[in-house]
């Protein structure tokens, strides 16, 4: 195409005065489209399909297209250097004569034969070009985006749930404890009632208690006797923080399942950590047994993962130059000390 331009341009130079002209201009070797008095060549824009003037202009609307959109076109093609791509597109940006910027700007051949797109959100008539993405945002949340099925499942067994602190509650957790609330708030961990109902079991009872109960996820995180000095250990840490409010035991068994919730005070984020490490060490037990039929005391696994992470969390912190986080979340109650540079973590 670019030798056809040649070709033709040795006939003499007409001057492209018309929109459709200056969308088909070819962009390289372009005695108008001049850098430094004069034209240029560059050879992978020709190679992704960025030859012509309209290459770089919108579809449907007038204008330009973003400096982004041009990067786009590189990324199947490239390993992309995008610092030249950039200074070769101000290269062109430089170089395209302003009388043709500005008829694309207005582009009135294409805004009559384009198709005037609108959305109606809320009432609220929108054209496409100015609509904020926090507009779309919201439409999706509002109209598209379907509850989880976790939620019917906790509202039919009588759990009245704050949804918004429970997808809140992440700080301070390792991306393993995160995964693990995730899927326990969504009942997606397998337990025997579920692996029975699919006849991978004879028996949906758990095995870890004598209580001929079925496991179901509340079985195994909260219900079952095995677990009991685990749960006694968390209900003494609870009394000790919750000195003035008390709970219930209904608010210790919403806690087991949708995570200590996050309050503003620092010391809590304790408690946040003692909830997501203990289910976690209930689940490994009840794997260790199912592999090797060896029933571990769950306390001290819960105890052992915990101090880990409290010790592992510090040295991070540390290193983040947020040292002082770790004195205001765990150095103000009887259960963290610091010796030194050692962490105690005294849970007994
Ligand atoms: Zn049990």
């Amino acid at each position: 195409m670019l030798k056809a331009w040649r070709d033709l341009r040795a006939q003499g130079v007409f001057i492209p005065e018309y929109i459709n002209d200056i969308l088909n201009q070819p962009i390289f070797d372009n005695p108008f489209i001049i850098h430094n008095a004069k034209s240029f060549y560059f050879q992978n824009y020709v190679n992704v399909g960025l030859i012509k003037v309209c290459d770089l202009c919108y579809n449907i609307l007038p204008g330009i297209l973003p400096y982004e959109a041009i990067l786009d076109s590189f990324y199947d093609e490239y390993d992309v250097n995008s610092k030249s791509v950039k200074n070769q597109f101000d290269v062109i940006l430089k170089a395209l004569p302003k009388e043709w910027i500005d008829k694309l700007k207005i582009n009135s051949d294409f805004a009559e034969n384009s198709i005037e797109c609108q959305l109606v959100i809320d009432e609220n008539s929108y054209d496409l070009s100015n609509l904020r993405s926090g507009v779309v945002y919201k439409f999706f949340t509002d109209n598209v985006f379907k509850d989880p099925t976790c939620i019917s499942h906790w509202e039919s067994n009588g759990f009245n749930v704050e949804w918004k602190q429970v997808w809140k509650s992440v700080s301070m957790k390792s991306s393993e404890c995160i995964d693990n609330d995730f899927k326990i708030v969504h009942n997606i961990i397998w337990n025997n009632l579920k692996l029975y109902n699919i006849n991978i079991l004879d028996n949906p009872c758990c095995k870890l208690c004598n209580d001929l109960s079925d496991e179901t996820l509340l079985h195994m995180i909260f219900k079952c006797t095995s677990i009991k000095p685990l749960l006694n250990m968390i209900q003494d840490m609870l009394e000790y923080f919750s000195q003035n409010t008390g709970f219930t035991y209904d608010q210790f068994k919403y806690w087991m399942i949708f995570g200590y919730p996050i309050r503003k005070e620092n010391n809590n984020v304790f408690l946040i950590l003692v909830f997501s490490i203990a289910t976690i060490s209930i689940i490994r037990r009840r794997t260790l047994y199912n592999k090797n039929g060896i029933i571990v005391n769950v306390c001290t696994l819960f105890k052992r993962m915990f101090i880990n992470y409290i010790k592992n969390l510090k040295y991070y912190l540390q290193m983040k130059g947020f040292g002082h986080k770790f004195t205001l979340m765990f150095l103000s109650h009887p259960y963290v000390k610091l010796d030194g540079d050692n962490v105690y973590v005294n849970i007994d």
